[in-house]
């Protein structure tokens, strides 16, 4: 016999299928695609669809269409689909038939065994129902594996010592989470908690409504009755969107078309921010916390009796999922695994191990380093253009592509300075530098103009950083080759040199302690760089200080004036504005004060003579 085995995530949403080949476990299907959408149905002409083709009719025609038949395994009712009646483990089976033949096409021979994968809660005549379906797609199941377990392999905790993990798992339509121990082969499960309907179908209901809604301000019609067709594609596009904002600050939705009236198209477009999608979905996804909560104190374990934190389910792609966690557990979440893959990859060492092959656990290609720009914010209590927060975070499967906002710090900037640095360092001049270019020719304008940095880490090692000016799309990129090296020391004195070579070219001086300084405060006050081609961060709009607003508004005042100015009195108002610009961008206190008070009392004479 053959000793392929293979590893299958049957998953309520979609399924996967890992076996060892080339040296490692992989994940395996055609071209591109590893994930099976865990759906069945029967076409018009009775057809049978697995897969993509029965999710894609799902919406239009549920009545021959069956999915999330995770939720039903165990049970002995059937389901109707089309004019045929079915057992929750022969759907299972039809799924679990088109993985073994994705296996086939990829390794040239069809696996005759596999390792299955269950939720940790799972009761015996669930656990049956799931090895009954392997045998009807032709498997012999040679082990029933919790998720958590496999999850924990993935991730190499199944290596011999003992381990406690906390691992969250939020997928499309279900959430679990568990604390478990893991020795070698043995996985104690001590709490596990969750909401067998609760998950990323969710997030899109609330999008697709917010369109919908959108879309009947906007024409008068309400997709969502009596317009399956138009209802199926807003749903559609509320997913595609809910994808992107875990990447991009923004999703644009241009639905074509979407309903006819009076031979009329009528057009969805709108623009969705991560931040409203997040407000819409945050209730959701503290929901979760409180799982985690019972959890961890049915356990009896604290956050820091954790060996780590797992995410696990492509839900957790969503960065208010990650954040969240942290902000309540105080550790970082690992997703250094593909989250949506962790579970078929840690069937897939199972099954591995159970082959006679020593598998510890599975590879991946992550970004080892932290990428992102230095932006103006605010540090110790003064603005300061060298803070820094990834864009990119180390650990990151690849490729990856990942967009941030920043907004123009000034009135009339047309320019920005986008100075690139790999680090983890808030303070961006602790990073090594590893690029810089400027965008120029934006658009003038009074009020904060935005600016997006987009960066693509490719497995090449290939970094892209591009400025995009949102409101043109006007965009400027650079490419760094080697991102993935460990920089030399000659490349880090080189970086450092470029730093201080920016600045002097401006006129700036970097502080001689720059190097050496450890003292937080010391080192604000003293980088004496100025601000005007910085952008700052966009969430970080906040730093802009009470203060630096009252001077924004007189210097507003005083830019109304100007035009009606005496030509000495606007010689000496112009050299204000700047003399304040300049004081704000370095922080000297007292240069400011005593410029806006001289502005003030210019400002005064100047009203009261009109
Ligand atoms: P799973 O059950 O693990 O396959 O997860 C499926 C869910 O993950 C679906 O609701 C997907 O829409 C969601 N999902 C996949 N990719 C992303 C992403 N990039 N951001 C947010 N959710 C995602």
């Amino acid at each position: 016999m053959s000793d392929l085995i293979a590893g299958i995530d049957l998953g309520t949403t979609n399924s996967e299928i890992a076996a060892f080949t080339g040296g490692q476990v992989r994940v395996l299907g055609p071209g591109d695609t590893r994930m099976l959408p865990s759906c069945v149905g029967f076409s018009a002409t009775g057809e049978l669809l697995v897969g993509e083709a029965a999710r894609n009719q799902q919406a239009l025609y549920p009545e021959r269409t069956v999915r999330s038949i995770k939720r039903q395994m165990g049970s002995e009712e059937k389901v109707r689909v089309g004019s045929k009646d079915f057992l929750p483990q022969e759907i299972s089976a039809l799924i679990l038939r088109e993985l073994a033949e994705w296996a086939h096409r990829a390794l040239g021979e069809r696996p005759q065994r596999a390792v299955i994968t269950v939720p940790a809660y799972f009761s015996d005549a669930q656990r049956n129902a799931t090895r009954e379906a392997g045998a009807l797609a032709g498997l012999e199941v040679v082990r029933i594996l919790n998720e958590p377990t496999a999850a924990s392999l993935a991730y190499g905790y199944g290596d011999g010592s003992r381990h406690t993990v906390l691992i969250y798992d939020l997928g499309g339509g279900t959430f679990d989470v568990s604390v478990v121990t893991v020795e070698g082969d043995i996985t104690e499960v001590l709490a596990s908690h969750g909401n067998n309907h609760l998950g990323g179908d969710d997030f899109d209901d609330l999008l697709a409504e917010r369109l919908a809604a959108e879309f009947e301000k906007q024409h008068g019609v309400d997709v969502r009755e009596g317009h399956p067709a138009a209802k199926a594609r807003l749903w559609w596009a509320a997913e595609e969107a809910k994808k992107k904002l875990s990447f991009e600050p923004y999703a644009k939705i241009r639905e074509e078309a979407l309903v006819t009236r009076l031979f009329r198209p009528l057009h969805l477009e709108v623009e969705i921010s991560r931040d409203e999608y997040e407000a819409m979905i945050r209730p959701l996804v503290e929901s979760t916390l409180d799982s985690v909560s019972k959890a961890l104190q049915d356990s009896g374990k604290k956050p820091g009796d954790m060996d780590a934190i797992l995410l696990v389910g492509g839900s957790t792609r969503t960065p208010l999922v990650s954040s969240l966690l942290m902000e309540t557990t105080g550790l970082e979440p690992r997703q250094d695994v593909h989250p949506d893959l962790a579970v078929a990859l840690g069937a897939g060492v199972m099954a591995s191990r159970l082959a006679g092959r020593a598998v510890d656990r599975v590879l991946v290609d992550v970004s080892p380093y932290s990428f992102g720009v230095s932006y103006l914010g605010e540090r110790g209590g003064f603005p300061y253009s060298h803070c820094y927060n990834p864009i990119i975070r180390r650990n990151t499967p690849l490729p990856l592509t990942r967009t941030e906002p920043y907004m123009t710090s000034h009135p009339y900037q047309t320019e920005v300075d986008v100075h690139v640095y790999q680090g983890d360092d808030e303070d961006a001049l602790k990073n090594i530098l590893v690029g810089d270019f400027r965008i120029e020719g934006l658009t003038s304008m009074e009020d904060a103009n935005e600016i997006l940095c987009r960066m693509r880490l490719d497995l090449d090692g290939i970094l892209e950083v591009a400025a995009v000016e949102k409101r043109t799309g006007k965009s400027k990129h650079i490419r760094i080759a080697n991102a993935l090296r460990e920089k030399s020391a000659e490349e880090i004195a080189a970086g450092r040199e470029r730093i201080r070579e920016l600045y002097e070219t401006r006129g700036e001086m970097l502080d001689d302690a720059w190097e050496t300084t450890e003292d937080l405060e010391e080192d604000v006050v003293d980088a004496g760089a100025r601000v005007i081609e910085m952008p700052a961060r966009a969430g970080a709009a906040a730093a802009i200080s009470e203060g630096e607003t009252e001077i924004e508004s007189l210097l507003e005042r005083s830019r109304r004036l100007l035009a009606k100015m005496h030509p000495e009195d606007r010689e000496e108002a112009i050299d204000l504005h700047e003399k304040i610009e300049t004081a704000m961008a370095s922080g000297d206190r007292a240069a400011l004060q005593e410029a806006t008070g001289a502005l003030k009392e210019l400002l005064f004479f100047v009203e009261g003579g009109n």
